[in-house]
């Protein structure tokens, strides 16, 4: 088969970060090539924030559920609700939800390839990619600048970008199960339960997330030797869900730490988990791969006009700018809040308190740390310093 004509900007990888970056180059005007290898759903909660469905103009028939609150439960079995007050979380099917988003960028005129990358080589102005075709045929690309968006395992990253490989991981899995009605037993259609308990994570949590017909139940943990399907297989009969039809078993990695590069200085750049931006303590990664991708779409769009490799830099350092302070917190939280079910329980109390709820659904929602109420982060700190101290009753 030719070589294809080259083109501005070849994006590898076609899940939320790559397609984003493909669609706001291509609706720019830049000549795009989206290479995915297709045939694979990624494995996901699917749960996206409302500054998501905002800023990326995700139309409501892309939600197949509406999730109006959350129920946190602590080693001793203690439920804490957490309404959303105003507003709700979108769950996405990630099976139609990234084969929009991948249509959406077609629909801007990039180009779609199918294909697994293999191998990137500099040369001369711009760059020549190989990959191979479902029928062991291989392809060539040609681009000026590339985007590397091809997920937790990147081969991008690993071939060009200095110190990727050393990210910190999360392994989750997760059953996608029949939902049961709504109402039966613990089960709620518009709620996401999270399962602080050692037995379902030693280090992370569990989950049940409702996608309508379906439901995720899953755990995670970066701990060697942790079965994760026992721990499932736990977690589902503890949340009386384990009479269910299981659709289908799936786990991956979810990177908890930016890489410190995201470029090679030259005109390779990496976006979403593929740069490592999945928040800590949450695993929330879907809008952050999305931000990222619209930074580094603007970089390599920058780049591209100036001939300046010093830009691709800019992509990090506006997302870190952005979000930084919120990795670090939540960091530090998963660090010392997870560590034992003692914590654990305090923890789970916490949430409890008014304005624990309220803060951690603004900054939830709206990707913000809240600065306008002085007052109730001062409360908090109090009551978090007290329960880590040991001050503050369980
Ligand atoms: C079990 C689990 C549950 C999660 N739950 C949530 C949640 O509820 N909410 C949330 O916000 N985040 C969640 N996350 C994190 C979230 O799924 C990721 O952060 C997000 O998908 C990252 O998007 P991405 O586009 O960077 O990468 P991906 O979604 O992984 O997309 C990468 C794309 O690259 C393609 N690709 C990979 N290798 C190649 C190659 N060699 N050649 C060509 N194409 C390639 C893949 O086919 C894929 O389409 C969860 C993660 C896991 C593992």
């Amino acid at each position: 088969m030719p070589e294809l004509a080259p083109f501005d900007v070849l994006v590898v990888g076609g899940g939320p970060a790559g397609a984003t970056a493909a669609h706001d180059l291509a609706r720019g005007g830049r000549q795009v090539a989206l290479l995915d290898r297709a045939g694979r759903i990624k494995p996901c909660g699917g749960a996206i924030p409302p500054r998501l469905i905002q800023d990326f103009e995700i139309p409501d028939s892309q939600l197949v559920a509406k999730i109006d609150g959350a129920r946190m439960v602590s080693p001793s079995n203690r439920r804490v609700d957490m309404p959303i007050d105003g507003g709700y979380v979108g769950m996405v099917d990630r099976a139609t939800f990234d084969e929009w988003l991948r249509e959406r960028a077609a629909g801007a005129g990039a180009v779609r390839l199918t294909g697994s990358f293999e191998e990137l080589t500099r040369e001369g102005g711009g760059a020549s990619v190989r990959y191979r075709r479902a029928d062991g045929s291989e392809g060539r690309v040609r681009a000026r600048a590339v985007i590397g968006a091809d997920g937790a395992n990147s081969a991008v990253a690993r071939q060009c970008i200095p110190g990727a490989g050393d990210t910190p991981f999360v392994a989750a899995y997760h059953e996608i199960v029949r939902s049961p009605p709504d109402g039966a037993g613990d089960f709620a259609a518009t709620r996401c339960d999270v399962w602080y308990q050692g037995e379902v994570s030693p280090d992370f949590y569990g989950w049940v997330f409702p996608h309508g017909p379906t439901t995720s139940v899953g755990v995670g943990s970066a701990r060697k030797g942790f079965s994760l399907r026992s721990a499932t297989a736990e977690l589902r009969r503890r949340a009386g869900l384990d009479g269910l039809e299981t659709v289908r078993r799936e786990g991956a990695p979810i990177p908890l730490k930016p890489l410190k590069r995201w470029d090679d200085g030259r005109r390779v750049l990496v976006a979403g988990d593929a740069a490592g931006v999945v928040a800590p303590a949450s695993g929330e990664g879907i809008y952050y791969a999305m931000a990222s991708a619209r930074l580094a779409a603007s970089a390599v769009d920058e780049f591209l006009a100036t001939g300046d490799a010093r830009i691709l830099g800019t992509a990090r350092r506006r997302f870190m700018a952005e979000h930084g302070r919120v990795f670090w917190v939540l960091g530090l939280l998963q660090y010392f809040w997870y560590s034992s079910d003692r914590r654990r329980e305090r923890f789970v109390k916490m949430c409890e308190d008014p304005d624990v709820q309220r803060l951690t659904w603004q900054a939830y929602m709206h990707k913000r740390l809240v600065r306008r109420d002085p007052l109730a982060h001062l409360r908090v700190f109090v009551k978090d310093t007290a329960h880590l101290l040991g001050l503050a009753r369980t």
